[in-house]
């Protein structure tokens, strides 16, 4: 069903329309937000200033207001072992030894979406985000943790979904109380169609006679679920009323759907979510498919015997092409030197564009790091290449930089943090070059 609508070449916008809305909708986004501040807050926890222990708490926890300024949350704060806090607010001691949530992170060594709370000051619905610090033998050594204001996140998903296209978004805890939302449909159907499903998963179902599309999500929130509700008919004629092809195409849509499928059968949109995880110039991986990879990588088990590369390819001289050559022949660029990655690392590699011109590469259980090399020395001569003609010739060529797992690195900003350093040797030694993290007073191959 969903392969016609994508091939049908008229109503190829609406195609896109439908994959945006799934892409902006509260589904991917609202939880990819949650997840852009985990992200966050593990790569703000890792700052000197912050671990330093023999600065005053007070005074670190006032150094991380204008992260809070900058990134929008309500608040950050650190906390001790001890449960003693200081906000960026105001920076004075709490003692919050007695909450929940403090005893809670105390027994967790990962990062906790905690339950929603509510501000016992202003009544407002929070969603608190916490980081533990570790000691040298993996003791509780005290937190860090953010606070998100739930209604922020709820008028996210309004700027992207206006209601009266019957767009919705509702946040539901464990026993499928709202706690924040606009959806007033019946919430027990629902619930059996959650509970009998996958925890994650999209389904279709009928209600008050039209046909609504139904995202839900609980894989990155411990304790609740976000649900988008689209009301497809709605949403669709509401926008393409003044298109007669569109809607008569979509008329057949609409027949063929409630032919092919009853009421609470699931549809086939797995492609279609499938193809949110790429980057659809380079038909690479994207960026959020490989840093959910690389957290579920860290994940399992006997991690110790086992070895990976993390490698960033930035071409070199990339803008000189758009410039001289035009953006068309940019993104050919693009498109060919993916293939030229993919040509050389085939085997147990995870290749993503990350964005521009950068691109990463990720090979797990590497046996022989002399293989590796070799292959980035392959793939350093086939870069090196020229495209134009005459006298609108532009060369370019790679440069690399390469980090390997280790006892020190567990997330994906730790190794980003390490290749990104040799990548930045590489450029500034003369480009067309690969440099590891470990060694970065000289290069590992050099072409210039
Ligand atoms: P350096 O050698 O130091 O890497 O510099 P560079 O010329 O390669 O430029 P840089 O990596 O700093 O910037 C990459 C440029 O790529 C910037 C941006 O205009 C362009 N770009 C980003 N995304 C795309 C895209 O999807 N298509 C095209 N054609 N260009 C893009
Ligand atoms: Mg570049």
């Amino acid at each position: 069903m969903i392969t016609l609508f994508l091939s049908t070449k008229q109503i190829f916008t609406r195609a896109e329309e439908i994959t945006i809305l799934i892409n902006k909708g509260a589904f991917i986004d609202v939880s990819g937000k949650v997840n852009d501040k985990v992200l966050l807050l593990e790569s703000i926890a890792n700052l000197k200033y912050i671990k330093d222990k023999s600065i005053p708490i007070q005074e670190r926890a006032l150094s991380l207001r204008p992260f809070q300024e900058k990134y929008d949350f309500l608040m950050i704060a650190l906390m001790d072992k001890d449960g003693f806090t200081s906000s960026s607010l105001q920076g004075g001691l709490a003692d919050l030894s007695d909450r929940g949530y403090f005893k809670k992170v105390k027994t967790l060594k990962t990062n906790v979406i905690s339950d929603v709370i509510i501000s016992r000051t202003t009544g407002e619905k929070n969603i608190v985000i916490v980081h533990p610090f570790l000691d040298s033998e993996q003791n509780f050594d005290g937190a860090i943790f953010i606070s998100i204001r739930l209604s922020d996140l709820i008028s996210l998903k309004n700027s992207y979904g206006p209601s009266n296209k019957g767009y919705t978004t509702t946040i539901l805890d464990d026993d499928m109380n709202v706690i924040a939302g606009d959806f007033k449909g019946d919430y027990l159907q629902l619930k059996n169609n959650l509970i009998n499903n996958n925890p994650s998963g999209v389904f279709f179902k009928k209600r008050n006679g039209d046909l609504h599309f139904i995202a839900f999500n609980k894989k990155e929130l411990s304790n609740w679920y976000i649900i988008t509700d689209l009301n497809i008919s709605q949403y669709f004629f509401g926008t393409l009323a003044s298109t007669l092809i569109v809607i008569f195409v979509f008329v057949i849509l609409f027949l063929m759907i409630f032919k092919s499928f009853d009421v609470n059968k699931k549809i086939e949109i797995q492609p279609l979510l499938d193809s949110l995880n790429q980057d659809y110039l380079s038909g690479t991986y994207n960026r959020k498919y490989l840093e959910e990879y690389i957290k579920n990588y860290f994940k399992k088990e006997k991690l110790e015997n086992h070895k990976s590369a993390f490698i960033i390819l930035d071409i070199d001289n990339f803008k000189s092409i758009n410039d001289e050559l035009g953006h068309t022949t940019g993104d050919y660029v693009i498109k060919e030197s993916a293939d030229k990655i993919k040509d050389i690392f085939y085997e147990n590699s995870v290749i993503s564009r990350i964005g521009g011109d950068e691109f990463i590469i990720f090979i797990e259980n590497i046996e022989n790091d002399k293989i590796i090399i070799n292959k980035i020395k392959s793939l350093l001569t086939l870069m090196n290449t020229s495209y134009g003609r005459d006298e609108k010739n532009v060369k370019i060529s790679a440069s690399i930089g390469i980090t390997f797992t280790t006892n020190n690195n567990s997330t994906f900003i730790d190794l980003y943090n390490e290749a990104d350093t040799a990548l930045y040797k590489a450029k500034e030694a003369g480009k067309n070059c690969a440099y590891i993290s470990n060694s970065i007073n000289e290069p590992i191959i050099k072409l210039n």
